[in-house]
Order: C-alpha cells, then structure tokens, then sequence
C-alpha cells in the first residue's frame, strides 16, 4: 500500500499519524515551504459545537492519541450584538494558535509525524493518483473537490484578520454580530493568544448576484467597536485577508481509493466556520479506513449531520435583522447560554431543528 497526503495541515497531518500507528508510512506533499507557512492568528476550539463530547482537547488525546496543547482555556464568552450583551461563563473551550508559531496546532501535529514531508511540492492530484494506492485531499480548499466530484457549496467567505497588541485576559473571548460591519449571518471575533496580543477577525458571507461591499468601510466600523467595547486603543502589527474562503461539503468523502479529508470534506462549519476538530478527525478517520478499522463513509456520518445543523443555523442568523440579533444575544444571558457550555445536549441541533420552519419561510441573501 502506497499513501499519498496531498497538503501537511491539520487534516493531513492527523491523517499520518494515525496510518504511522498502523505500520503505514504516508508520502506527504506541502506546497508551502514549510507546516504552517502563513500569517499567525489565533483560532478557537468551541466545545458548544461538539456535543455530547465536552473537552475536545481531552478527547482527541484519549479516545484517537492526537495531542495537541491549546494556548489557553477560555473560561468566558462575551457575545455583542448592536445594543446588547451576553456572557457565557464556563469551560467554553481552548484557544489555539496556528500558522507561522512554533505553538501552531499544525506544528505540534508535525513534531507528531515521522514520515518525511516533501515541501514545495508541485505533484498535481492526477499525478498522485498514478504513483500511489490511496491519495488522501487535504488541502485546507474546495479546489480539487469541486472539480473531482459534486461539492455543495453553502456560503463564499471573506475573513479579514489583524494581531494585534493591548492588554487581555487570556481565558476571554469576545464576539460581536451587527448587520451594519458583519452582514449576511456575518460575526467578528477577538481571540488572545498572550496577555498582550490578540487575533481580530471579521468574517461576512458574499453571494454572487448581490451587491459587493465596501471591505475597508466595514473592517473600520467593526474595528472601532472592539477598542470602544475593549476600552483600548489597540495596536495593529500585522494583517490578513482571505477571500473566497468556501464553506460547503463533498458529495461523496471517498471517491475510489481518493478521501476527502478536512475542508476539502466539509469540515468547515457554515454556522461559525469553526473546522479544526473536524478537519482532525476526518483526517484519523479516512486512516482508519484505510487500515481496515472502519469505512469513512460510517465514521464521518456525525460530521455531516453537524454540518447540516450549522448550515441551517446560517441560514437562520442570515434573515436576522440587528433587532433579531438583539433578541439573539439576550436569550444567550439565560437558560440557553448556560446549556450551551455546560450541557453535554447538543443545544445547537436541537436550535437547527427549531429554526427550520423559520428557515422556510424567510428568504436570506443566499436566495435572492
Ligand atoms: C482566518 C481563519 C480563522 C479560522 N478560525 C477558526 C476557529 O476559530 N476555529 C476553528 O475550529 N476553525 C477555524 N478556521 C477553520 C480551520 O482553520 C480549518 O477548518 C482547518 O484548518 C482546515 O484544516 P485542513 O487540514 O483542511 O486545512 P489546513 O490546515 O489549512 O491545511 C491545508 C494544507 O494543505 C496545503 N496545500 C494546499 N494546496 C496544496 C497542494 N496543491 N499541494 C500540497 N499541499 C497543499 C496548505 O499549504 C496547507 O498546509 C479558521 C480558518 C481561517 C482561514
């Protein structure tokens, strides 16, 4: 058996280390120079979005030996809409750090990793699939799906980020939803990664046929309102911008002896975009089909049910006006707020399920 993993992100990676256990030592192709060869920024891991499991950290280690040390615990989650505020106190989940930091979750995932990664690789995917007997697609994109198979694209993403430097608890997070710099079920969030810097992060759906938005004018309102909410004049030290970031989801998550692993399976949710665990274990997952303990279709099941919740979570925050996101967020100060971090019920399917008649009958961007 000859493996190939295009792409040494989170899903490859993770990928590898579990075929490794298995006696099978993968090829793995990066593009890139090195693991992580990007910007920094600082990602969450949010339990709420992973129900029953309540601590994903602990549950990659013990129950797959994937081992990952987060940056930190967060403990509250503000939550800002236009005129109101909720806090979401409690083991909310883990701060992570990713891209070019040598505590970047895919840098730990490579220090796991013993096969040797081929960088700057040029391999195309049709020439992998004549050199070896499994290619797995991990390249964090919807390129390649999109051409192999029917990939169902659910929202194109624009994410602008900044690091910058104030002063921050590190076991707080804060999230601000407001039409006015976040349209179409947009968010922007603040998420420290040291007690003097933090990733700030605006992301807003764009849909083809709609009127395009002014980037700079929207990123200024909203960066405004962090350091008015913050209380601080933060300072800029560096910046980002992804466009056309794709949320959507394979058809099939094996084609042959191709396995569609991470983004390229659809292990980015539409809700929130939160992708890591999932891109994680849809990486161990396609291994283990691939040693014989399991078919990918069965083990990613689960996955796909979450990504249907979340898909109709976006389409509901969507038809939300700045009122709606009001009444959103002082729901969250109460009973649901608390089940949402302490409860091992999955709050949110439950809430996809309560939205969808309210889904059918309001018609959001991506309809018109
Ligand atoms: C700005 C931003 C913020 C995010 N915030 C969060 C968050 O807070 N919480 C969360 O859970 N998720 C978040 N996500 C999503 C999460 O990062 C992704 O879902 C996850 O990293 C996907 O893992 P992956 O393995 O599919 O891809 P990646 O980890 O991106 O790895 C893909 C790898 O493939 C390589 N590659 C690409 N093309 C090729 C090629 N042709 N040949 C070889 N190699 C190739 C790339 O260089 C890269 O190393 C965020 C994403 C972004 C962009």
């Amino acid at each position: 058996m000859k493996v190939a993993i295009m792409g040494a992100g989170l899903s490859g990676l993770s990928c590898a280390i579990e075929l490794e256990k298995h006696g099978i030592e993968p090829y793995i192709f990066e593009r890139r120079s090195r693991v992580g060869d990007r910007f920094i920024n600082a990602e969450v891991f949010a339990g709420m979005y992973s129900r029953p499991i309540l601590d994903e950290v602990r549950y990659l280690s013990e129950e797959l030996g994937i081992f990952v040390q987060p940056a930190s615990n967060i403990k509250d989650l503000i939550v800002y809409s236009p005129k109101k505020k909720a806090v979401l106190s409690g083991p909310v989940g883990f701060v992570s750090i990713r891209g070019r930091h040598r505590d970047a979750l895919e840098n730990q995932l490579a220090r796991q990793v013993h096969s040797p990664i081929h960088y700057h690789s040029e391999h195309t995917y049709e020439e992998l699939l004549r050199e070896y007997t499994h290619v797995v697609l991990a390249t964090g994109d919807a390129d390649y799906v999109k051409k192999i198979q029917n990939f169902h694209e659910d929202a194109t993403v624009t994410l602008i980020g900044v690091t910058v430097e104030g002063e921050f608890t590190r076991n707080t997070v804060f999230t601000w939803f407001d039409n006015r710099f976040a349209p179409h079920g947009g968010y922007g969030f603040l998420i420290p990664f040291s007690p003097t810097e933090a990733t700030v992060v605006l992301a807003f759906a764009e849909y083809k046929g709609l009127q395009a938005y002014d980037k700079t004018a929207l990123w200024e309102m909203f960066f405004n309102r962090v350091c008015t909410d913050l209380n601080q004049n933060l300072k800029v030290t560096d910046q980002f911008e992804v466009n056309e970031y794709v949320m959507g989801i394979a058809e099939s998550p094996r084609l042959g002896n191709t396995f569609f692993v991470g983004n390229c399976y659809g292990a980015l949710m539409p809700g929130m975009g939160f992708g890591q665990f999932a891109s994680i274990l849809t990486g161990v997952y396609a291994a283990k089909d691939i040693v014989g303990l399991g078919r990918y279709e069965t083990l990613t099941n689960e996955l796909r049910h979450s990504y249907d919740h979340s898909r109709t979570l976006r389409r509901m925050m969507e038809t939300l006006d700045n009122d709606g996101l009001d009444n959103f967020v002082q729901m969250l100060n109460g009973v649901w707020g608390r089940m949402l971090v302490h409860s091992r019920v999955n709050v949110l399917k439950w809430a996809s399920y309560a939205a969808r008649p309210w889904v059918a009958l309001h018609k959001g961007p991506e309809s018109q």
